[in-house]
């Protein structure tokens, strides 16, 4: 299976911004990278990224809502999405989940939006610090899984991303046994709901202030299928260095 390597650029960028998605995609042309690299700007520039990206690499949103069409406002459908250009959406990002006050049960709509928009979902899941010093990191992790994945999963419509809400921003990670720990325990729960063939292929991404520095390590590590990067996505250099340093680990 392909790592994939994503991109979240959270509430950052303009039009200039266009610049590194460029620099990217000639990135991407001069030396092919072992994974796929999809990035997920703002969705002002969903449409423009496309555009520019011209398939070189993909282009995502950070968030949609469940329902197709309707008096929402402010809010941005799955179809709407897949109209501008993205074929990918990231759900259930902790800081929808923290500051949005989005539930499993809202982060499972909304996956089941993606997949009938045709989108891949992304759907993050992780612990608090609070509960990994508590001792219950794989619990919440299986938790999530069992209530903000649906039915339906194939390992081509969707990614989980495990990203420990403390690590996001911080600087901090966990050690990689940490991180093959939570992995080695989200493939048990995936392979034991979707089978052998779904649960088994289903990428797993490591986010959590992935940067250059740290990216070789974490992509070799057993059961990380990629990265969600934030910060370090920012700058085509750095993210480059990040997906450069994939390999075709599963
Ligand atoms: C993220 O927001 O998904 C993320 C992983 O952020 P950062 O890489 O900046 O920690």
């Amino acid at each position: 299976m392909r790592q994939l390597i994503a991109g979240n650029w959270k509430m950052n960028g303009t039009s200039a911004a266009l610049g590194e998605i460029e620099a990217v995609c000639e990135m991407v042309t001069a030396r092919p990278p072992a994974c796929d690299v999809l990035i997920c700007p703002p969705a002002t520039l969903i449409a423009r990224a496309a555009a520019q990206a011209k398939g070189r690499i993909a282009i995502g949103g950070q968030d949609c809502h469940a329902q197709v069409s309707g008096a929402f406002t402010g809010d941005i459908s799955a179809e709407m999405l897949k109209d501008a250009g993205a074929s990918a959406v990231i759900v259930g990002h902790s800081e929808r989940r923290q500051y949005h006050g989005e539930t499993d049960a809202m982060v499972m709509a909304k996956a089941q939006a993606a997949w009938r928009a045709g989108l891949m979902a992304i759907i993050c899941i992780g612990e608090t610090e609070a509960q990994r010093v508590a001792g219950h990191a794989l619990h919440i992790c299986s938790g999530q899984i069992d209530n903000s994945v649906p039915d339906g999963l194939t390992a081509s419509n969707t990614a989980i991303a495990y990203e420990p809400v403390w690590a996001i921003g911080t600087g901090r990670t966990p050690t990689s046994q940490e991180i093959a720990e939570v992995h080695d325990h989200i493939r048990t729960c995936l392979t034991k709901r979707f089978g052998k063939g779904e649960g088994a292929a289903t990428r797993i991404l490591y986010g959590g202030s992935m940067k250059p520095s740290n990216a070789a390590e974490i992509l070799a590590i057993s059961n990380v299928g990629g990265g969600l990067i934030g910060g370090a996505s920012l700058k085509a250099q750095d993210f480059g260095a990040i997906f450069n340093a994939s390999s075709a680990n599963p």
